[in-house]
């Protein structure tokens, strides 16, 4: 598209070539990170890392803690133990808003647009995570006015991006479920992640909407932006992805490519739920 997806390829290029953990191509390290509730142990010492320019997958059965790790990982939560390393750089304890600014972008399981507002306004509100003057801008000032514009451009080209060019002007909460979930990935890419988490962005969708998913986070890797998704859909997660961690009640259980995974026995006895024993003996 324009030049700043050339320019978020650019940062992340730029990240690799001079720190030490991404040069070796790690983007995010999660090291025996738990996040307990009183007695549940929603993520239990789970340590895994993300390689650049991987679409990498987090997916689980129903309660298994995957939107609990994406909220440790973004700070919406904070981590019970354990350590989050973002591009080198510790992240565990920052404020969620220092984490943006490190290059962690998100999306919501549920989704959480300004529905009465118009889309592209939404959109613009990602990239106010980004510039000086913020969201609550003095709009007299011919500096902030610029900025404005900026933001604008900026928003208007994510939106051309996840092909929704031509909506902006419509009300958010107007537009069907999967046009909406598109609205909240051009949110989230407009505060230039390097990172992009992402919550089962194609819960709801019809299979055409899937497709435009589909497109999409290959696009969004080809910008340079890995991404980490926790989706349900196993049709496009196997299609899609590089590398896949699975978690069940909140542990790691498995990790690898597409294939290694399915064929392995602990996730087949953890989705059919099935004893992990049975399994065993069945094959011997
Ligand atoms: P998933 O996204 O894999 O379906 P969650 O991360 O939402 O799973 O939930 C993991 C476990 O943590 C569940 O047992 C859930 O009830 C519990 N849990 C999640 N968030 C909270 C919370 N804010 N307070 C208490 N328990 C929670
Ligand atoms: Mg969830």
């Amino acid at each position: 598209m324009t030049s700043s997806s050339t320019r978020v390829s650019a940062v992340h290029g730029g990240d690799a070539a001079t720190t030490g953990s991404a040069a070796s191509g790690v983007v995010l390290k999660i090291e025996s990170l738990s996040k307990h509730f009183g007695g549940v142990k929603a993520v239990d010492d789970v340590s895994f890392e993300i390689q650049a320019g991987h679409i990498h997958s987090l997916i689980g059965p129903n309660g298994s803690g995957k939107s609990t790790m994406i909220n440790v990982l973004t700070g919406l939560y904070d981590a019970t133990s354990g350590k989050i390393t973002l591009l080198g750089k510790d992240i565990t304890r920052n404020k969620p808003h220092d984490r943006v600014s490190a290059g962690l972008g998100r999306t919501f399981q549920n989704i959480r647009l300004f529905k009465e507002m118009p889309v592209l306004d939404n959109v613009m509100i990602g990239r106010h995570a980004r510039t000086r003057s913020g969201f609550f801008r003095v709009l007299a000032s011919p500096a902030a006015r610029k900025e404005d514009l900026a933001t604008r451009e900026r928003a208007l080209d994510e939106l051309e991006f996840v092909g929704m060019g031509g909506a902006g002007d419509l009300l958010a909460g107007g537009l069907s479920y999967g046009r909406q979930r598109l609205v909240e990935i051009a949110r989230a890419l407009a505060t230039d992640p390097t990172l992009l988490l992402l919550d089962e962005p194609a819960a709801g969708l019809n299979p055409a909407e899937t497709e435009q998913l589909d497109v999409v986070l290959r696009n969004i890797v080809k910008r340079g932006i890995t991404v980490m998704l926790v989706e349900h859909d196993m049709n496009l997660v196997m299609a899609i992805s590089d590398h896949l961690t699975v978690l069940n009640f909140g542990k790691k259980i498995a990790e690898g490519r597409p294939e290694e995974v399915q064929a392995d026995p602990h996730v087949i006895s953890a989705y059919l739920g099935t004893d992990e024993a049975e399994v065993e003996d069945a094959q011997g």
